[in-house]
């Protein structure tokens, strides 16, 4: 595959995800619409979605939640800083790690 027609997959695929977290609170029809389509495209170019959009799909129902509104937040209390997701598509809880000893 072209290197040139990757690089336009992926900006195809932030522009999406920007749109979409942009319109998940004025017309969440449309920020599932465009969050789909940005996974459409990252699997037809295998293209790895960065950490930090793949954060927002939520992992049992693969529904794209944004931070804040499709989904709470709670800070994780234990020493490895983590963050708890709670999905308010389907009530599923999850822990992201954000930040890793290197
Ligand atoms: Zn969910």
């Amino acid at each position: 595959m072209k290197a040139v027609i990757r690089q336009i997959a992926i900006e195809r695929i932030g522009i999406l995800i920007q749109n979409a977290i942009s319109n998940s609170r004025s017309n969440p029809a449309l920020a599932q619409r465009q969050a789909n389509l940005a996974k459409k495209i990252s699997t037809k170019y295998r293209i790895r979605m960065p950490y930090h959009i793949k954060m927002n799909f939520c992992k049992k129902c693969k529904k794209f939640i944004v931070p804040g509104i499709g989904a709470r937040i709670r800070m994780g209390r234990s020493s490895v800083k983590s963050i708890r997701i709670t999905c308010s598509f389907c009530n599923y809880t999850y822990r992201k790690i954000i930040s890793k000893a290197q």
